[in-house]
């Protein structure tokens, strides 16, 4: 055995490997906390010396300067927060815990930062000889600055600073709740909460069915040690009370300010005429599960008689369709689609280490031949990662730098046993999750930037699930579909006629579920607008839940249906980022659809269209405002008819 005593962590060196990629192998968890504190303070350094430059400040010495600092945090940060969501270890969350306050500290600490904003400001104040990237670079900064608190004076930025604390400590408190409410509920009732949605539409007993409706409606909202009642309200009056010292009228104007939507009346006006339409709907679709079910409809029959009707009017078993979807041919689809459309390249890239051996490694080129970058296929299920699935970046984009890109699913696994290998067969929602993820890679893979932080993906909330959404059109394309969808068994292309069962499913029930999505969408709106004076007159759970009933009444949500989230349980806005901007999902996917329809009626294999699409878009992430991007793709206004039409509501 050779000891070798000088053995140099794989961070402080340069990757001696075919494109950069991180040498996981080499990589010990003992290297993760060094890399860290000397990333940080490296970075430190580098801003010091942006401070410390005797030049009058400019977009190169001061903007650029800091985009491109920070690269060994960076570095450090790409492998080890993709890991510690796709393959963790206790000792992985051990450094997560002591790291986390670590980076935020640095990050508000400059972002408080006052003779670095002075030299931002004097840069952001005259912008008229830069670039439109440059310009969108240096906003976004000044922003970020603004909005973290900078401007305001010493008794502001205390209060601003006390508020932050207290709103960390009430959302991580929501959250806790929450998971032991729903714990709670699945003592009561035998199942999970991500089961419950089955459940309904599966369970025979209308009185078990209204017992576990009531308990999962109910969520924080028992007047127990558990209840959010009173979280919610601090929440919401320090949030509003933030949003003031900013100068914002109220917290949905802050959020809404440098996102594409603008302004809370904007999205208040584009979200009714969807609500309306799906409600519309809904009493249609009641119409037919009241002639099955001969009485009435109460919120506890609507899955369970909807899926009755499904049945009826589909006949769409998800047993005949899987066998068509074999997880592998699925990759082959989502890769066809991306080569037939953008004309681009990919392979097998085996020379590329992989971080666990369930994952895969791919080269994606352009027609020229030039890099486009290394995308990793993480696709099936294991303790060590967590729910659902996302698309990340282990190196972003910026010059000649080209971006690694990984898609993190939950399929199922294929059996292990080579002699008798179980293959991975997905669901449709499976199909469509995988081209979701890799639509948001192609926005990583395809951006040319000269800048970091406005490349790719890095663009507003309200903007960015378009081209995921819009990649998801791909999936069931009768040319696709040719290209992937044969039965693992014996090559057989999947009928016709099932294709056309699954286009006519994909639009079933969609009064319902646009209803509570857009339900819950108006009420975090309505939540968000109000002001802190208006807040002041609320004082306890019967003022929410009486603010709640009259925003659904108001909106002419039908009494069979309740907000996808009430109040009390609304962990998306009172816990995680989408505060006044849950409307996100809707918006972006009005964009997804009406661009989708130019395709449509240009053919959806235009070469001029994909090409404009790919320069206008995909190419320029956040380097211009969306709307912007928005009328030179489509020549006008996106239109909320689009997605009317898109789910069968119109
Ligand atoms: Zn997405």
């Amino acid at each position: 055995m050779i000891s070798c005593n000088n053995r140099q962590n794989p961070f402080f060196q340069d990757w001696d490997t075919p494109y950069g990629n991180a040498p996981f192998s080499q990589i010990k968890t003992t290297d993760y906390l060094p890399a860290f504190k000397e990333g940080i303070k490296q970075q430190k350094a580098e801003i010091q010396a942006i401070i410390d430059c005797p030049d009058q400040p400019t977009f190169e010495n001061t903007v650029a300067a800091y985009d491109r600092s920070g690269e060994l945090l960076s570095k450090v940060i790409g492998v080890f927060f993709n890991l510690t969501e796709s393959d963790s270890t206790p000792e992985m969350q051990a450094i997560e815990e002591e790291v986390m306050p670590m980076i935020t500290e640095a990050e508000n600490e400059v972002m408080m930062n006052e003779a670095f904003f002075a030299r931002v400001k004097a840069v952001y104040d005259n912008m008229d000889g830069l670039t439109r990237e440059q310009q969108m670079v240096t906003k976004k900064l000044y922003q970020s600055f603004e909005r973290g608190g900078v401007g305001l004076d010493p008794e502001g930025k205390k209060r601003f600073a006390e508020v932050s604390t207290r709103l960390s400590t009430l959302s991580q408190k929501f959250g806790q709740n929450l998971l032991a409410e729903n714990n709670a509920f699945k003592e009561a009732t035998g199942i999970t909460v991500s089961e419950y949605y089955d459940f309904m539409g599966s369970c025979p007993d209308r009185a078990k069915r209204e017992q576990v409706f009531k308990a999962y409606s109910s969520r924080g909202n028992n007047g127990n040690d558990n209840d959010n009642n009173a979280i919610v309200l601090e929440i919401l009056k320090l949030r509003a009370e933030m949003a003031q010292l900013l100068g914002y009228p109220s917290f949905a104007a802050f959020q809404l300010s440098d996102k594409m939507a603008g302004d809370p009346v904007t999205v208040d006006n584009f979200l009714q005429p969807i609500m309306d339409a799906a409600m519309k709907k809904a009493k249609e679709e009641m119409k037919d599960m009241k002639a099955i079910a001969g009485h009435d409809i109460e919120p506890w029959d609507y899955s369970y008689y909807a899926e009755k009707v499904r049945a009826q009017k589909f006949a769409l078993d998800e047993s005949q369709t899987k066998p068509y979807f074999q997880a592998d041919s699925v990759l082959k689809g989502v890769f066809s689609a991306a080569e037939m459309v953008y004309g681009i390249h990919i392979e097998e890239a085996p020379e590329v280490e992989v971080y666990n051996p369930a994952a895969k490694a791919y080269k994606l080129t352009d027609a020229d031949g030039s890099l486009l970058g290394i995308f990793y296929k993480d696709y099936y299920v294991r303790p060590t990662k967590r729910g659902g699935a996302w698309m990340n970046n282990f190196r972003d984009q910026a010059g000649d730098v080209r971006p690694i890109i990984v898609n993190v699913c939950n399929f199922p696994a294929p059996g292990e046993d080579p002699t008798d290998a179980k293959p991975s067969l997905l669901t449709i929602d499976n199909v469509q999750t995988a081209f979701h993820e890799f639509g948001h890679a192609l926005h990583g893979f395809l951006t040319k930037c000269n800048y970091e932080s406005v490349s790719g993906t890095s663009v507003a909330r309200d903007f960015v699930e378009m081209f995921s959404q819009f990649n998801e059109n791909w999936a069931f394309v009768p040319e696709i579909l040719a290209v992937y969808a044969n039965d693992y068994r014996t090559g057989e292309p999947i009928p016709a006629e099932l294709v056309a069962k699954i286009q006519k499913a994909l639009k079933f029930n969609q009064g319902f579920t646009t209803g509570e999505l857009c339900a819950a969408s108006i009420l975090d709106m309505k939540w968000h607008e109000l002001t802190a004076e208006q807040l002041a007159a609320f004082n306890g759970p019967e003022d929410i839940r009486a603010f709640e009933a009259k925003v659904c009444k108001e909106m002419g949500l039908v009494d069979e249906i309740i907000p996808r989230y009430r109040t009390t349980y609304f962990n998306h806005i009172f816990n995680s980022g989408y505060s006044a901007g849950y409307y996100s999902y809707l918006w972006s996917e009005v964009l997804a659809v009406d661009a989708w329809e130019k395709f449509l009626s240009d053919g959806i294999f235009n070469k001029a269209t994909a090409e404009s699409f790919r320069r206008t878009f995909l190419e320029k992430g956040g380097s211009e405002e969306p709307m912007t991007l928005y009328l030179q793709f489509r020549g006008s206004a996106p239109a909320p008819a689009a997605l009317m039409r898109a789910r069968g509501l119109q």
